[in-house]
């Protein structure tokens, strides 16, 4: 599933392929399952003529300008990405919006699973507060990242994935930063203390921009992660011990039992 590192390199695709071009035409498929909050034809018309000036992200949400008209809202769900590409014979598989752009180029938005969502927003701040996003957790400071944990009850795995507390971390990426923090994913929130919280935080940051500057591709990580050796019985990169797999929440938890101790 499409996290922070993810959306934050596709949101740099979009930045770098086709910002500054205009929508000429668009296909839209699938509408009743992808499109959200807004008309069909609304979305339609709003794009058709737009300019894309800028891009932005807030934790899992990527964000295109339309010049005058807003901001395109994409999410990714399970599997979803974007492509930039020159003939409409190109596109991906399972494209549920493809734009057309006046240098030729078409700008299409995958999801095969029909798990992401496009929706229109007048402003980015409006829709993080609508949704209810904590905050970006790679614009979180530390003095608020100590707040947030100290006050929460629970264990610091869910929390981390918890959209509303901190936007951005996912099942796979919580794994990484637990592991590169030397942290037990049960272990409680409030009662890390002062020194863990923060190497915590810091793993968080470390983490997600190591990621993205890998372009999110777990072949291309450090030796020292986790993430491509996300496996029951894997050999842990640290200290050659087994990687244990649990269930926390109903989700796969993958940590090493001698690095991450409670
Ligand atoms: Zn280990």
């Amino acid at each position: 599933m499409p996290e922070l590192p993810d959306v934050e390199v596709f949101r740099r695709y979009v930045g770098s392929t086709a910002l500054g071009r205009t929508v000429t035409d668009l296909t839209l498929r699938r509408e009743s399952d992808i499109v959200r909050g807004v008309s069909p034809t609304r979305l339609r018309k709003t794009l058709c003529g737009a300019k894309l000036t800028s891009t932005r992200r807030h934790g899992k949400y990527s964000f295109i300008e339309l010049e005058g008209r807003g901001w395109l809202v994409m999410h990714f769900g399970m599997t979803g990405r974007v492509s930039y590409h020159k003939d409409e014979a190109r596109e991906p598989e399972h494209t549920r919006l493809r734009l057309a752009l006046d240098n030729g180029y078409h700008l299409s938005y995958v999801s095969q699973r029909l798990l992401g969502r496009l929706s229109l927003s007048d402003d980015v701040e409006g829709f993080v507060e609508k949704e209810g996003l904590g905050p970006d957790a790679l614009a979180l400071k530390l003095g608020p990242f100590r707040t947030i944990m100290s006050s929460r009850r629970g264990m610091i795995k869910p929390t981390l994935m918890n959209q509303s507390v901190i936007a951005g971390i996912g099942n796979i990426y919580s794994d990484e930063i637990l592991f590169q923090a030397g942290v037990h994913p049960r272990a409680e929130c409030s009662k890390l203390g002062d020194e863990r919280t923060a190497a915590l935080y810091r793993s968080m940051r470390t983490v997600l921009r190591t990621a993205i500057r890998h372009k999110a591709d777990p072949r291309e990580l450090p030796r020292s992660y986790l993430l491509p050796r996300r496996a029951e019985g894997a050999e842990c990169p640290e200290c050659g011990g087994r990687v244990r797999k649990i269930k926390i929440g109903g989700r796969a938890a993958y940590y090493c039992p001698k690095c991450q101790g409670k």
